[in-house]
This record gives C-alpha cells, sequence and structure tokens, in this order.
C-alpha cells in the first residue's frame, strides 16, 4: 500500500505517492475521507510557503477514521470515526493545560516533525489520504453527524467559534464583519447562531450575495463615502459596533474594522493573509485609534481544546448542517486540486473539500 500526497507549488499540483506511515508512540494514523482547504490556494498563486510548510507539507484539516494506533496511544481502536484538529502542541505549557487553542502552543511543532517522530516519510500533513495525527488532536464524532458536517469543526465553524464564546456573544450585540470570505461566512452563522445582530463590510457581489443567504442583518460597501456612519446608524445612539470580527487579514479591513467598533468595543481578529508572510504591516495610531477610544484588539485561530465536545453538538443542529451545505461550495477528488485552486483565487469557491482518496 502507499500513502497519497497533495504536491504543491506556483501554479502545479499533483497527488503523488509516498510511502505509507506506521504509527509511534501516542500517534494514530487516520485515513481521511476529507481534506478540506483552507488557504493553500495561495501557495498555488504565489509559491509563498510557511515555515511549516513544504510542496509536500501543505494542508491541515481533516476527517476520517482510525486506521493504525501507535503503541501508546489510549482511547482509539481501528474504524472510530474522528476528527482531526490541525498541530501537534506539546500539552504541558500553559496554553495546552488551559485548554485554550492548540494553534497558539508556546511549543508547536509541525509536519516534517510529525515525521521525523514516527520514522515516516509522508503523512504529516493535511492534504494526504493516510495521515499521522498525535491522539490529543484527535476527537470521536458520533455516528449521526456525517463527515462532511464534522469537517466542518475545522477552519470553518470550529476557528470561529471559540471567539464566540470566550466573549460571550449573544442577542444584545451589534457586530461587524470586515473582509468577508469563507472565514467571514462562517463567523457569520456563528453570530446568527447566537442571536446577534451583524453588519457585513464588504464589496465582493457574490459574497455578498452568499451573506445575504446565510441572514446577514446588513451589508455596507467598504468604498462608500460614509461607511462609518452607515454602520454606526445600525448601533445603539450611533455608538458604533460592540464586537468587529476581521476576517481577510488585511490592514485595509483591520483599520476600518478599529473605527467601527465602541468605546470599550473589541475587534478579534480571524484573518490571515498567508501569502504576504511578514512583509504585511498594519500603520495603527495607538494614540487615536485605540487608546482614547479604551478599545481593546485580541485574536484568534482556532478552537480551543475545551470547547471540542460543544462544537461537536453545535454541528449535530440541523439549521447549522444547512448552513454548512451552503458554504461548502465544492466536494472534489484531490486529483481535482488544481481546477479548485484556480476557482478559489478567483474568488469563485467558497470552502472546499477534496477527497484524498480519488
Ligand atoms: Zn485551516
Ligand atoms: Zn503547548
Amino acid at each position: 500500500m502507499r500513502n497519497r500526497v497533495l504536491k504543491i507549488d506556483k501554479g502545479f499540483a499533483q497527488v503523488v505517492e509516498a510511502p505509507m506511515p506506521t504509527p509511534m508512540n501516542d500517534f494514530i494514523v487516520v485515513k481521511q475521507h476529507y481534506a478540506p482547504n483552507c488557504i493553500e490556494h495561495r501557495v498555488y498563486q504565489t509559491g509563498y510557503f510557511e515555515f511549516h510548510e513544504s510542496p509536500v507539507h501543505c494542508g491541515h484539516e481533516g476527517v476520517g477514521e482510525v486506521w493504525d494506533v501507535g503503541p501508546m496511544a489510549k482511547g482509539f481502536e481501528k474504524g472510530d470515526r474522528v476528527i482531526v484538529f490541525q498541530g501537534w502542541p506539546c500539552g504541558h505549557c500553559h496554553v495546552c493545560e488551559g485548554g485554550l487553542s492548540p494553534t497558539h502552543c508556546v511549543d508547536l511543532k509541525y509536519p516534517k516533525h510529525v515525521e521525523a517522530a514516527n520514522k515516516s516519510a509522508s503523512g504529516g500533513n493535511g492534504f494526504c489520504e493516510y495521515r499521522l495525527v498525535p491522539a490529543a488532536m484527535l476527537h470521536k464524532i458520533p455516528d449521526d453527524l456525517s463527515f462532511k458536517h464534522a469537517a466542518a469543526g475545522n477552519c470553518l465553524i470550529g476557528c470561529t467559534y471559540s471567539a464566540m464564546r470566550d466573549h460571550h456573544i449573544g442577542p444584545e450585540h451589534v457586530c461587524l464583519i470586515g473582509g468577508v470570505g469563507f472565514v467571514g461566512h462562517a463567523t457569520l452563522v456563528n453570530l446568527k447562531h447566537r442571536g446577534a445582530t451583524i453588519i457585513a463590510l464588504g464589496r465582493h457581489e457574490g459574497r455578498m450575495k452568499t451573506a445575504t443567504e446565510l441572514g446577514v442583518d446588513h451589508i455596507v460597501n467598504p468604498e462608500a463615502n460614509d461607511w462609518l456612519d452607515q454602520i454606526k446608524d445600525f448601533t445603539p445612539n450611533g455608538r458604533g459596533v460592540d464586537y468587529a470580527f476581521e476576517c481577510s487579514g488585511y490592514p485595509y479591513y483591520q483599520q476600518k474594522c478599529l473605527e467601527a467598533v465602541k468605546h470599550y468595543g473589541t475587534l478579534i481578529l480571524l484573518g490571515y493573509a498567508a501569502n504576504e508572510g511578514s512583509d504585511l504591516k498594519w500603520a495603527l495610531n495607538t494614540e487615536y485609534g485605540l487608546c482614547w477610544g479604551h478599545k481593546t484588539i485580541t485574536s484568534h485561530f482556532d478552537v480551543n481544546s475545551n470547547h471540542r465536545t460543544d462544537l461537536i453538538q453545535t454541528l449535530r443542529d440541523p439549521w447549522i448542517q444547512k448552513m454548512v451545505d451552503q458554504l461548502v461550495t465544492h466536494d472534489l477528488p484531490m486529483s481535482r486540486a488544481p481546477e479548485a485552486f484556480e476557482l478559489l483565487n478567483q474568488k469563485e469557491a467558497g470552502k472546499v473539500y477534496f477527497r484524498p482518496g480519488e
């Protein structure tokens, strides 16, 4: 048997064969049914790799079944249906001990470390059929939850979930979403689920149409001269929004979102502009932009590990599932990745799921 790995570079994406991984210690091999795309289409567009990536180490989301269990891995057996949460956190820093998001672990390791620890030449990344995962990053999914809906526990309903929980978002809040792609749309679904009033700040026609279908309350075009007044008019006494969720990672929207936040309000950065690397900088005037309004800026990239059980329960909600069906625009064999990346880079796709076995 051989593993199947998606190799990506600028303008290139092809499934290649690699040796099957064997799990050591507390690792488990998962046969993935879905390996969803997150932001990897940007690698295809720019050829820019992040520190944890290489042409054969891209992708981080997944769902599937337990295939092989390492000698020290507890609580799982072959055939268990599971969701894979990303990364290999240390398990003992204050982030890990506190049940917070493993992506923010102070000693996070990445695909090459996973493969080295298992003496394997493949399986450390997300875009592969047979994937090596530390047991602590797996969570069982109930039989009545389809793989498709479970996969939304990754960077869709999952990566936008803990920010809502940590800030106790509810019906009393007016929230802004700036820079609306698939993360923005998923943020919209989580906000709607919690009963908040939602304003979308965006200009892409197709994406605003999707926002409308998902139930956004108001849409404001960031290019309008009075965009800030329009937003404030939708808030009590014109004070500004309680929370702004920036979902693009670009300073253009970060600045506008901060300006739209009320005094004592909070800007939460969910966006990630990976293709710009470390050159992307937001020139923020802290005195007048932040301090005088007593505003808070924070961020969130992934679901807290102590929210996983509740997240899976949320994904069983038929309303959430209906929304996920709208957010996932393409369900394709991994061999058709080039076509999917082209569509994504032309903003003609939302969330794309790959089937790694095909
Ligand atoms: Zn992701
Ligand atoms: Zn840690």
